[in-house]
């Protein structure tokens, strides 16, 4: 751990980034440097199983201002952002991805805004490189869905690129809740926030570790957490389809009493029922998605579990949510 108290933390969560991390490092630190006040990196190893971790031990040996949290299994990106935020020590926090798609030569743009007074400075993405179709046309129209779905004034396609004021990190920290929706819950805590326009890059090097099932699962988190519209969709649905029902019975009584011809139509019936099978099972589902959630938080596992610290003399590795 570095002497004096630093101005700035800068977080980044890495999980298998082997063949990024030495770049990382080199350029985090050389905008850094520049800017000229004390700093600490963070990198948060979130369990990594591709000898991540011994390059952490090399950079943090050779460079005092490098510190590193290892998790001992892989806890999830929002949750290593999470134990971050509980080790950041800075008055300003920032948060990077280790694998340079997000340029650390915005900081001093971000550092700027901040000393303005602006509390939250997000990074917003104009332009996004060497990502599929699929994920960007599924990101913006996730983003849009989103902010129907919640109340939270979430700006559009920004992700965990920002800087927050101490105010706000500690504001985060006292969120108990589970699999926090960090950039959710950014807007969610208000203070003044700002966004700056960057140009996201290319992967340095490796593949997204962000498979679809994740995707999907910070999708869910993102949306669960903010609203219970589904299930007042749910709702809604269940009483349309309860009066559209309740038409087609006068009409089947109709047809019995008037023309006695309702013996015809086992196609029908067949068709009605798995039909109406499908909706029960699918609110169904929306519901078993919150009771889950429910489940997840009342369970009060600790977010994450440290395994090792690294530079870290003065604070003793943690467990959980502080
Ligand atoms: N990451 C992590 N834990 C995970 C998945 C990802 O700490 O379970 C880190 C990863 O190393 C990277 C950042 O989170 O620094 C963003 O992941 P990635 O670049 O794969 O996401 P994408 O940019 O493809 O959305
Ligand atoms: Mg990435």
């Amino acid at each position: 751990m570095s002497l004096m108290k630093p101005v700035y933390t800068v977080i980044i969560p890495v999980y298998n980034e082997r063949e990024s991390l030495p770049e990382c490092h080199r350029r985090v630190s050389a905008v850094m440097e520049a800017v000229g006040e004390p700093y600490e990196l963070l990198f948060i190893n979130d369990g990594s199983k591709d000898g991540s971790l011994e390059i952490l031990r090399g950079i943090c040996a050779a460079d005092k201002n490098s510190l590193c949290v290892s998790f001992s299994r892989n806890f999830g990106h929002m949750n290593a952002i999470t134990a971050g935020m509980d080790f950041a020590r800075g008055d300003a926090v920032l948060v990077i991805d280790a694998d340079l798609q997000d340029p650390p030569e915005l900081f001093p743009e971000m550092i700027a805004r901040w000393k303005e007074g602006f509390e939250v400075v997000y990074g917003k993405r104009v332009e996004r490189k060497g990502e599929s179709a699929f994920k960007k046309a599924s990101a913006a129209l996730y983003y849009r869905f989103l902010k129907s779905m919640t109340n939270v004034d979430m700006p559009l396609d920004t992700g965990e690129f920002r800087l927050i004021d101490r105010k706000v990190c500690d504001a985060i920290k006292r969120i108990k809740e589970k699999n926090k929706y960090m950039r959710g819950l950014v807007s969610w805590v208000g203070f003044r926030q700002t966004g700056v326009e960057y140009v996201r890059a290319e992967r340095f090097a490796g593949e997204t570790k962000y498979p679809l099932s994740k995707m999907i699962k910070l999708a869910a988190d993102g949306i669960t957490a903010f609203s219970y519209k589904p299930l007042k969709l749910a709702a809604t649905l269940g009483v349309v389809i309860s009066l559209c029902s309740f038409v087609y019975l006068i009409v089947v009584l109709i047809q019995r009493l008037a023309w006695h011809s309702t013996a015809v139509g086992w196609a029908s019936t067949v068709a009605i029922m798995l039909f109406f099978q499908g909706v029960v099972l699918i609110v169904l589902g929306v519901i078993g998605e919150y009771i889950g959630r429910i489940f997840e938080e009342i369970k009060d596992r600790p977010a994450y579990l440290v395994s090792e610290a690294i530079n870290m003399d003065g604070s003793k590795p943690e467990d959980g949510n502080v």
